[in-house]
This record gives C-alpha cells, structure tokens and sequence, in this order.
C-alpha cells in the first residue's frame, strides 16, 4: 500500500514537472512570437492617389464605393485613425505603434479627392493628408486654393508633393531647393498652417534629398517603399502602402493595414 502511494506520488511529481517545461515553453514561444511581430511591424501609412469612377483597374486609384467600404471597415473595427503628424509622434516616442492604429495620406491633389474621399472622411472623423502639386493647383482635375483652404478647416493636413512633380534625385541643388522650400512657402502664403510634411514624388529620394527636406523645415517625408534594407522608422523615408482597386476584398485590406504586409510584401518581392 505504502509502495503504491509512493509510486502515485513520483507519477504527480513527474506531471507536474512536465506540465512545468510545457508551460515554460509556451510562453517562450509566446514571447518569441510577440517579439517576432513587434520586430516585423511597420506602422500602416496608407497612400492614396485618385478616388474616381473609372472601372480600370489601375495601381494608383479606387472608386468612390471601394474607398467609402475601406473607412467604413476602419470605423465598424474601431480602428485607430490618426493624423500623420501623431503617427511620427508615436515612431519618434519609440514606445511602439497600438495595434489598429492607422494613418491615411494622399497624392497629387486630385479634385475627386475632394468630392469622392473627403465626405467620407468628414463623416467619421477621420483626419487624413493631401500632398499637392502646388503648379497643378486650381488646373483642370485638381483641387483649388478654396477646397484645400476647407479640407484644412476639416481635419485635413495639406502637405508638399513639390512644385512639378520631378524625380527629385535627378535636379541640380538649385531646383531641388526650388521644390522643397518653394512649394513649402507657396503652400504656406495661400493656407493658414504650417507645411511640416512631403511626400517624394513616385517616392525617389536619397540622402541629398533628404538633407535638403530637413533644411527646408519639413518634420517628416514619405516615400513609397524603398526597400527591405531601408529602415521603417525613418521620419524622413517613410514606408507607405499602395491601396489599390485590387485591395477590394476586406480580408486583403485587413492583412494590408495590419502593419505586417510591408514585411509580407518585401520578403515576397525578394524571391
Ligand atoms: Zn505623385
């Protein structure tokens, strides 16, 4: 009797140790896991071009009823829609990015931005930047002084896209500081705020460029996506995800903002 107690009792100790090293290793994994996922985010910065009623599918635009269906996902998931301004606040702080927190941004300036994209964005709230082409303004297709001064009244940043829209790398000093800063003051003599962000047209940028961006004044810059060896939490590089009209199904749109798609895309691309 004593011997079968005994026997009872070494069976216990030895579930019990291993209910232990399962234990120990599932929160290894756990943490491992976690850390994995904070070290491959990448904080979502949505890039938006044209919002129109065309059916082609291109790259650089989404209908009216595709871009309307996106916030209405971000708004019925009580997503985090920040401003870009919060969104380098949070990558400067250093202190990580909360899950569901996503920022919105626009290039080029387009007028159907205006008419297509901003109601949605006035009816739930949510803040969003312009990047604008300042010698397109007010032309045929694009935006006016008026719409821009009441985007601005509304929530919405307006930032730099340049003066004409050239692959900044390619300019000589003079002309690269005649994009950057001139567009800066243009911007700045016909609005009420302070132009602190660009966005690199087509995304070209290098450290000459950069340098310059940061003499202007500019307090961050986004780029497209420059590459796996390229830093996320560069202010002055910052990684953006194309939306497209192929982002129409909402689990591809949810896998694309979860902050992990620039890391699924680049090891894709890599191959
Ligand atoms: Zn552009």
């Amino acid at each position: 009797m004593k011997a079968l107690r005994g026997l009872m009792r070494d069976r216990r100790g030895l579930i019990n140790r291993k209910v232990v090293i399962i234990g120990v290793i599932v929160i290894a994994l756990v943490i491992a896991l976690r850390l994995f996922l904070s070290f491959i985010h990448v904080p979502p910065i949505l890039m938006y071009h044209s919002v129109d009623i065309f059916s082609e599918i291109t790259k650089l635009s989404v209908s009216p009823e595709l871009f309307a269906k996106q916030m209405d996902f971000f708004y019925r998931h009580k997503y985090n829609v920040v401003s870009l301004e919060e969104m380098v606040n949070l990558i400067k702080s250093r202190k990580g990015i909360p899950p569901k927190t996503v920022t919105i941004t626009f290039d080029d300036g387009y007028t159907n931005n205006y008419d297509f994209a901003y109601p949605v964005l006035k009816k739930y709230g949510f803040p969003a930047t312009f990047f604008i082409i300042t010698t397109l303004v007010g032309k045929p297709a694009y935006m006016d002084w008026d719409q821009l001064k009441e985007l601005e009244k509304n929530n919405i940043t307006i930032g730099s896209h340049t003066i004409d829209h050239q692959w900044l790398p390619n300019l000589s000093d003079k002309d690269l500081r005649r994009e950057l800063f001139d567009s800066k003051k243009v911007l700045e003599k016909h609005l009420n705020n302070e132009v602190k962000f660009v966005s690199y047209p087509v995304g070209a940028h290098d450290e000459r460029v950069q340098k310059v961006v940061k003499e202007a004044g500019y307090e961050a810059a986004c780029a497209t996506n420059p590459g796996p060896d390229k830093r996320w939490d560069d202010i002055y590089a910052l990684k953006r995800l194309r939306i497209s009209r192929s982002s129409t199904n909402m689990v591809i749109f949810w896998i694309e903002t979860s902050g992990y798609y620039t890391f699924i895309k680049e090891v894709r691309d890599e191959k």
